[in-house]
């Protein structure tokens, strides 16, 4: 069996002190378990203060929430793999749909940071979702689709066995609206259905996550949906006495 995944996405919250504090209030009351690692993608300037709180800890691991697809260079303001790695960071969140529809990041620059994460050797999390547009319009499962194979065009067959996938719809995040079980269940179905068409057998067993509104109300549905590993979880990741009842859930 798959371990279970739970992955908090800090977004643009959590100075050092409150990740400091955060990680003492949620290390003090979580034991390891054996089924599941909890992963945590602060903002970059607080990433140290989670790699040393999970320094001990191989069920927990820190990443960052976005790099840039050089290694290094005269680009003012990014954070390479390559550098992230070096402070200690395990894992990259790469794609997050506030990336690509804020930011205007394209599927073959997802591509790129995503070929930059293995290189640099972190473990990258994919993000793929649809818009409600694209949902209405029929169109999930071919942008997702579309979003996966341009996301892992440059990586060796072992790098995407070694991936994570999250699938997140983007009408769902920050939203207070989930994905019933049953689109989830299709959606994660039809991602697993394309990483054993790039990869063989070997497809079946790269984690995919869900993400989009998942709080303590509803992890537990979510949980129990076929194909779903694990979560990734934005607002309700941010208060440690929550995100306890989400890590424990399942
Ligand atoms: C996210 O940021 O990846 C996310 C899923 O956010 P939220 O849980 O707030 O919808």
């Amino acid at each position: 069996m798959k371990a279970r995944l739970f992955a908090a996405n800090w977004k643009m919250h959590q100075a050092p002190a409150d990740a400091a504090a955060f990680m003492r209030t949620f290390l003090d009351q979580y034991t390891r378990q054996q089924d599941r690692r909890v992963l945590f993608f602060p903002p970059a300037v607080s990433l140290h203060v989670v790699v040393e709180a999970t320094r001990d800890r191989s069920d927990l691991g820190a990443g960052i929430q976005n790099l840039h697809w050089e290694d290094k260079g005269a680009f003012t303001g990014e954070t390479s793999a390559a550098l992230a790695r070096g402070a200690g960071a395990r894992y990259a969140l790469v794609g997050h749909s506030e990336r690509r529809q804020l930011f205007g990041e394209t599927d073959a620059q997802t591509g790129l940071k995503l070929a930059a994460a293995v290189r640099a050797g972190l473990t990258p999390v994919l993000c793929v979702g649809e818009t409600l547009a694209e949902r209405e319009a029929g169109e999930t499962l071919g942008v997702v689709a579309r979003q996966l194979r341009a996301g892992l065009a440059g990586l060796e067959p072992s790098a995407v066995a070694s991936a994570i996938v999250a699938y997140e719809p983007v009408w769902a995040i920050g939203s207070g609206r989930t994905a019933t079980p049953a689109d989830a269940a299709e959606v994660h179905q039809a991602i697993a259905a394309v990483l054993r068409a790039l990869i063989g057998e070997r497809g079946g067993a790269v984690p995919i996550l869900y993400g989009g509104s998942v709080n303590r109300a509803n992890v537990e549905a979510l949980l129990a949906t076929d194909g779903v590993d694990g979560v990734l979880v934005g607002g309700a990741s941010l208060d440690a006495e929550q995100w306890l009842a989400i890590v424990r859930a399942g």
